[in-house]
């Protein structure tokens, strides 16, 4: 997945976790971007390149990727030191909602053919199975995950307006 799909499938995720409060939406964005600074050659590695070639050499090693990327940032290790961290600097709402959007980047990621080691430093790859897996960079894999976050974020917040409509919808097609 690129970091696009990323960035807004986390903004989504946050719109559907605190509908009220816009800041956690962006919150979440960028705790689904976090996992990605393992890599400077990635959106967010650029922006700090000093940081993520650190991240790079302290958790790149037994990554499915050569060149380290997907290594101990994309395990549920990962997940556990980023949710203590997150809640102890931010607070609990906000740690919450910045590792659920870590979490988010995990699970998409494991959509791709290159899948992610859950369980790093063991070198088990988790992915779905061939043909259901896509390509991490595919364009149409990126757009059609990003509509359907967007989709389902819209659906969860307008929900009871939405209700009539699909009520009306069902009475015309039955
Ligand atoms: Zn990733």
């Amino acid at each position: 997945m690129n970091h696009l799909t990323h960035l807004s499938s986390g903004a989504c995720l946050g719109a559907v976790l605190a509908p009220q409060q816009p800041s956690l939406w962006a919150l979440c964005a960028v705790g689904a971007l976090l996992p990605d600074l393992d890599s400077p050659k990635t959106t967010i590695g650029r922006v700090v390149p000093p940081v993520s070639w650190l991240v790079n050499k302290l958790l790149g090693w037994n990554a499915p990727h050569p060149d380290g990327h997907r290594g101990g940032t994309h395990s549920l290790l990962a997940v556990v030191v980023v949710s203590v961290l997150a809640r102890h600097a931010m607070g609990p709402t906000a740690g919450w909602v910045l590792a659920c959007g870590y979490v988010s980047h995990l699970l998409l990621d494991q959509l791709t053919i290159q899948g992610i080691r859950w369980l790093w430093p063991l070198p088990l790859d988790f992915r779905l199975p061939y043909p259901l897996a896509m390509a991490s960079g595919h364009p149409w894999a990126n757009a059609i995950v990003s509509t359907m976050a967007v989709a389902i974020a819209l659906g969860l917040r307008f929900q009871h307006e939405l209700e009539p409509w699909a009520a009306h919808l069902v009475r015309m097609l039955s």
